[in-house]
């Protein structure tokens, strides 16, 4: 892949680029938890964004996405968010170096991802976090990964016009092999948890839908979460956030006002838990345990959340009773995407096989699916 893109990047521009990475994520478990100030934990995988640059006398960004086979050429001064466009995961980024003061010049860029588009594995935010690591050092801007994943982000909110939470960013930036990111999404403090899967392996499975209703029920979702605090806090003011909160406070303030926000608030404290039980399950090296968690989370995001779907749901029940699975979920906000599954190395063949078939023939869909493992963060790779 790199000497390739290395190749392609010669033929289009004349000259050799340096060549940087940044990869894609998932979260083992803490879905939902990020806006209530709770945990996550995620970890990058080995399939990324790869980025060729080299720097340019002038002020314009010649870009060439390999996948969409197309060049862009836009003005470094005065960049502005293009409806859809690709070339918004670059520029956004460049326009935030500039926005910071850094005198940067033009650049010729070559983009080649193996990260899927859509399927929950930010393929936005390797993107950017590629070219934030790459424009850093082309330019000698001395920005540090943490500046760089707050960089990003911003990129994201106003190029992408997506409102993200940090994750993605810091996922794909400060990721290291074998290891997850325990992430406390208030303080922003992070620990690095080691990830010995032994003889088991992941394996995602790709629903291939993504229904509608997720930006409604996301926002229908963050409201309920803010209403149970509302109503703990009006008893006890110190509880700001369900980070805060008990499941003994929710029975007592919230379950007499609202059943549905009840289960809701519940799924979420419960979630925080989780993380923190999956990470001394991890520290204890047991890997059954944090299989079971997972499923936990799933029938607390199906059940109590109500952000799963049909689809979400049977490749779940399908994989529950095959051989060698220890845990699923699904993975990401809801409503289609991946689920994440552990599974023995040996069995993943005959697992990938059978779902395939039973998915394929219950849903009409193409069911996908990548083998994932936890990778390296941002960083340059042609030497
Ligand atoms: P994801 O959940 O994968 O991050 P997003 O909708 O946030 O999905 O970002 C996907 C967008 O990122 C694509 O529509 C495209 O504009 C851009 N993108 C992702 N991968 C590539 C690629 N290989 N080449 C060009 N653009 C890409
Ligand atoms: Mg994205």
């Amino acid at each position: 892949m790199i000497t390739a893109l290395q190749q392609q990047f010669v033929d289009l521009f004349h000259t050799a680029p340096k060549v940087y990475r940044s990869p894609g994520r998932i979260n083992i478990i803490g879905e939902h938890t990020d806006y209530n100030q709770g945990f996550v934990l995620p970890a990058a995988i080995e399939q990324a964004a790869y980025v060729a640059i080299s720097p340019r006398e002038d002020n314009e960004l010649h870009l060439y996405a390999v996948s969409m086979q197309e060049m862009v050429v836009l003005q470094l001064h005065g960049l502005v968010p293009k409806a859809g466009a690709w070339s918004n995961y670059i520029a956004g980024v460049a326009e935030q170096f500039i926005r910071m003061g850094f005198t940067i010049k033009g650049f010729n860029l070559v983009l080649h991802s193996d990260v899927p588009i859509g399927a929950g594995l930010s393929s936005s935010a390797a993107i950017e976090c590629a070219v934030a690591f790459a424009l850093n050092e082309c330019f000698d801007c001395a920005l540090d990964r943490l500046q760089l994943v707050h960089l990003a982000q911003k990129a994201e909110h106003e190029f992408a016009g997506v409102q993200c939470g940090i994750m993605d960013q810091f996922a794909s930036m400060m990721s290291r092999r074998n290891h997850l990111i325990k992430l406390d999404c208030r303080s922003l403090e992070y620990e690095y948890i080691p990830f010995q899967l032994g003889s088991h392996t992941m394996v995602l499975f790709d629903t291939n839908v993504k229904h509608s209703l997720a930006s409604t029920a996301y926002n229908n979702r963050r409201q309920q979460c803010e209403q149970g605090v509302q109503w703990i806090a009006a008893q006890l003011p110190h509880i700001q956030t369900l980070r805060d909160a008990d499941m003994g406070m929710l029975e007592q303030f919230v379950l007499p006002k609202d059943l549905l926000v009840y289960r809701r608030c519940t799924y979420v404290v419960k979630e925080i838990q989780r993380v923190e039980a999956a990470c001394k399950a991890l520290k204890a090296g047991d890997l059954n345990k944090l299989g079971e968690l997972m499923y936990e989370t799933h029938a607390g995001l199906s059940c109590d959340y109500e952000v799963s779907c049909t689809e979400l749901d049977l490749l779940v029940d399908l994989v529950k009773a095959r051989p060698g699975v220890i845990g699923a979920r699904m993975m990401g906000g809801g409503f289609g995407g991946c689920t994440l599954n552990l599974v023995e190395a040996d069995r993943v063949d005959e697992l990938i096989n059978s779902v395939q078939i039973s998915y394929e023939r219950a849903t009409n869909l193409p069911l996908n699916y990548y083998l994932v493992s936890a990778a390296d963060g941002s960083g340059r790779v042609d030497h």
